[in-house]
């Protein structure tokens, strides 16, 4: 379907945007808001924060997800950090400079004023993702350490060794738990979303089947959320989780819903191919690696299946410093590969 995508972007200066959609937004007296119920389907990073904060605020909440536990998204698989313009280095880190790295790792055509209040909300992220009992690394001190990154000059991203995922994933999964024991949310898991019920243009619920009694059902709410993850699987290659399927986003799609921006498919230059059949699908080997060493290639073609011990220094070609002096080792991966 060909349409016209209104991206809903408030109005105003690129740094006031949706800080003034905020604070001009209509409340829902906290008394009110246990009338309202929203279903959310997914139970990621993205699906089971708004599942537990919703809940937490005292909305009546559905979550649902394929999988026999939230902890199986596959937001378990994301390996090397998350980014947040803390400047705890001190290395000249802001806000802006975030949201510049952003935009310019999206090829300049992500929408500004989202990235904006991406960038201005990420060190409330970590703060929030502590608070739940994230594991992110440490100096001595006690202090949150950060790690360089590719396509960046500053130090700022979070991590929890090559696990930052799974331990995202661990904490956000025990707010929803919380909330689960509270009452506020209904977990669904083994339960895919078949189809989306609109009513008067808007999304007012989901036809869903249980995968393991193949029963279908039919949930209403005032709201559904759709968090239902990447669609990496259309390509033969991916390190994307088999599941990340797209099926609810296409079942959306069927409905009316808008499809914006397909080429935003991230790529992960350092993979393990797939090399048996316990392995359904590409593995990463973490782009951290990057910071750690020098990428260097033999400088003569002959030398290509040498052992790297027996290549001495000077006919090793360290070709991403000196192509991009600035950058180094960290270019940008789509530049890197
Ligand atoms: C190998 C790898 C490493 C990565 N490393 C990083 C990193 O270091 N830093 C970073 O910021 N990002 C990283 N990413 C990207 C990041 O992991 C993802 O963007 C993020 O985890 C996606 O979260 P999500 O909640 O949107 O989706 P998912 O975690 O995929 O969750 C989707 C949810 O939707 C449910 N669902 C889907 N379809 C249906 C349906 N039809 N019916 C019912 N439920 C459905 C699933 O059951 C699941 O619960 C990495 C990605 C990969 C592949």
């Amino acid at each position: 379907m060909i349409g016209t995508l209104d991206p809903k972007i408030p109005p105003g200066p690129l740094d006031q945007k949706w800080r003034n959609h905020q604070d001009h937004s209509r409340l829902v007296n906290p008394n009110n808001r246990r009338k309202l119920e929203i279903i959310v389907v997914g139970s990621g990073l993205a699906g089971g924060s708004a599942a537990a904060t919703l809940g937490e605020l005292g909305y009546r909440v559905k979550c649902f997800c394929f999988q026999d536990s939230p902890r199986r998204a596959h937001s378990i698989a994301a390996q090397g950090g998350i980014n947040a313009a803390k400047n705890y280095q001190n290395d000249g880190d802001s806000v802006y400079r975030l949201f510049y790295d952003t935009i310019k790792g999206g090829d300049f055509r992500s929408r500004e004023a989202n990235v904006y209040r991406l960038a201005e909300i990420a060190n409330n992220i970590i703060d929030q993702c502590v608070a739940q009992g994230v594991p992110f690394a440490r100096e001595y001190s006690g202090y949150l350490a950060n790690r360089s990154f590719g396509g960046a000059q500053v130090s700022r991203t979070f991590y929890a060794r090559g696990q930052t995922g799974q331990q995202l994933l661990l904490g956000c999964y025990q707010a929803l738990c919380r909330q689960v024991a509270s009452g506020t949310v209904g977990m669904f898991p083994y339960t895919e979303m078949l189809d989306l019920v609109i009513v008067n243009g808007q999304a007012k619920g989901i036809v869903t089947r249980n995968l393991r009694s193949g029963k279908m059902e039919r949930h209403a709410a005032d709201a559904v959320v759709l968090a239902s993850g990447g669609y990496g699987n259309v390509f033969y290659l991916s390190t994307n989780a088999r599941g990340s399927n797209v099926t609810a986003t296409y079942r959306a799609y069927k409905r009316g819903a808008l499809f914006a921006n397909p080429s935003f498919t991230q790529i992960h230059p350092t993979c393990i191919p797939v090399s048996g059949d316990y392995q359904s699908k590409l593995t990463l080997m973490s782009e951290s690696l990057r910071n750690d060493g020098r990428v260097w290639v033999p400088k003569r073609k002959e030398d290509r299946f040498k052992p790297p011990s027996e290549i001495p220094e000077g006919e090793r070609d360290y070709y991403l410093e000196r192509k991009y002096p600035s950058y180094g080792n960290l270019a940008p991966r789509d530049i890197s590969s």
